[in-house]
């Protein structure tokens, strides 16, 4: 902790780079991943501040949604794609995912209802082989169901259809930093 408390302290000192800021935001992207710390978008993407709109939840998972009850998730992709107006959606998963793992495999989760609770939403569950340690195949199918999800969503779904808002899946090695990309038209993840 102490390493990160030292950056912090010396963060703010360059305020001429932050003043323009406080005008407001204008993200083009709305940015979802895993809550994982080997995920970082702004060092993958480049992104400085003000650039990405950023949803991170375990597994990546966009939650069915029911707007008689309102999540946290909901109300971060109605903000980004109705008030910000983003024009695209990336839902980026990883390679050794330990949620989207968890699932492959079927482990037992007593021990940590939230998370199990929480995982039962990664419907249908994703398969791979149990036995890859990256989770490739199961982790790039759970991007692709997430993007389903998300066109469920009546704002999602409404700017798609005006045009107004493209989604994107991708899938991130952590042990290489490579980007893979869904193509639509070949129904496979390439290098972007
Ligand atoms: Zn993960």
């Amino acid at each position: 902790m102490q390493p990160l408390i030292d950056n912090a302290r010396t963060f703010g000192q360059r305020p001429e780079e932050f003043a323009r800021l406080a005008e407001g935001q204008a993200p083009e992207v709305l940015f979802i991943t895993c809550s994982d710390s080997r995920v970082v978008p702004a060092l993958i993407t480049g992104a400085g501040p003000g650039q990405l709109f950023e949803l991170r939840t375990a597994g990546n998972i966009v939650p069915p949604y029911a707007s008689e009850r309102p999540t946290s998730e909901a109300a971060t992709i109605e903000y980004a794609v109705e008030v910000l107006g983003v024009r695209d959606i990336v839902v980026c998963g990883h390679s050794h995912c330990g949620a989207v793992g968890a699932l492959v495999r079927g482990d037992d989760l007593d021990a940590v209802p939230a998370v199990r609770d929480w995982l039962a939403h990664a419907t249908p569950r994703p398969s791979g082989a149990a036995e890859d340690p990256e989770v490739a195949e199961g982790v790039q199918s759970h991007v692709l169901t997430q993007l389903l999800r998300l066109r469920s969503y009546p704002c999602v779904e409404r700017r798609i259809a005006q045009g107004r808002l493209a989604l994107h899946g991708w899938y991130y090695e952590v042990h290489t930093g490579a980007v893979r990309s869904h193509r639509p038209r070949t129904d496979t993840f390439e290098a972007l």
